[in-house]
């Protein structure tokens, strides 16, 4: 076991989770040492000073000793920020837990992920702006499904190589697959080329030049429909904050 005093960090809170009576834990992203379980002692107690260090959608710079095995220990926090939109508003918030749960299955704790910490802050940054939150997750969606085991190769098709042409997705092969070999999966999605191209963009789509976001009603409703296919029969993961999200997509609000 090693224990590092001391130390500075820039952290996201992907998660708190009630911890005995008065404790809690805190999962944060960190940019130097990945995801990190904190405990805090007593911050249930109605006395507590230390509660800024355990709040939802909040990221900033914290100090505190990391714990190689076991849990880590926040002591403080300065310029801590609190993404203000997500926390008031309920879908936004839902998005983001999601995405959220996605990072804590996609990564191992205590390894640094530097490009994927920026990924996730930019994409909460953008959805706390008022960008297409359904779309920024499906874009993480698509670009989450290399660390958590499945990489679709959207460059080319997966029979013939071809880089262009007319593509439809095939959840059997693992990719794009041209018109001119369809035949080799009956059970290929039917995707409109539109959402096809979406999808290929999405995987190298880089969130610091997402400048805004506009894609028509169907497309997006094929995009959603495409990822719950992949999500559900390749990666095989439906977290409860997933549910959530799609219970709320029937809400008459
Ligand atoms: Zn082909």
């Amino acid at each position: 076991m090693t224990l590092l005093r001391n130390q500075t960090f820039t952290g996201l809170v992907l998660r708190t989770q009630d911890y005995h009576d008065n404790d809690q834990l805190v999962y944060l992203f960190t940019d130097r040492f990945g995801i990190m379980t904190f405990l805090l002692r007593g911050v249930k107690k109605a006395k507590s000073k230390k509660r800024y260090l355990a709040l939802p959608f909040t990221y900033g710079t914290y100090q505190g000793t990391i714990n190689s095995k076991g849990f880590s220990y926040l002591d403080d926090a300065v310029k801590v920020q609190q993404f203000q939109h997500i926390i008031n508003d309920i879908k936004l918030n839902a998005y983001v837990t999601y995405l959220d749960d996605l990072i804590l299955r996609a990564f191992e704790s205590g390894k640094p992920q530097l490009v994927w910490f920026q990924k996730i802050i930019t994409a909460t940054t953008l959805i706390d702006n008022g960008l297409d939150a359904a779309i920024l997750t499906n874009i993480l969606e698509v670009q989450l499904l290399q660390p958590l085991g499945v990489a679709p190769n959207w460059h080319s098709c997966v029979v013939g190589g071809e880089s262009a042409g007319i593509f439809d997705y095939s959840p059997l092969l693992g990719g794009i697959i041209c018109s001119r070999h369809w035949e080799q999966d009956p059970h290929r999605l039917h995707l409109q080329p539109k959402t096809v191209a979406y999808l290929r963009m999405f995987a190298q789509l880089d969130f610091s030049k997402i400048g805004r976001i506009a894609v028509n009603p169907g497309t997006k409703a094929q995009l959603r429909q495409t990822l719950d296919v992949i999500y559900r029969d390749s990666v095989g993961i439906y977290p409860k904050s997933k549910k959530f999200l799609d219970q709320m997509d029937h809400w008459q609000v």
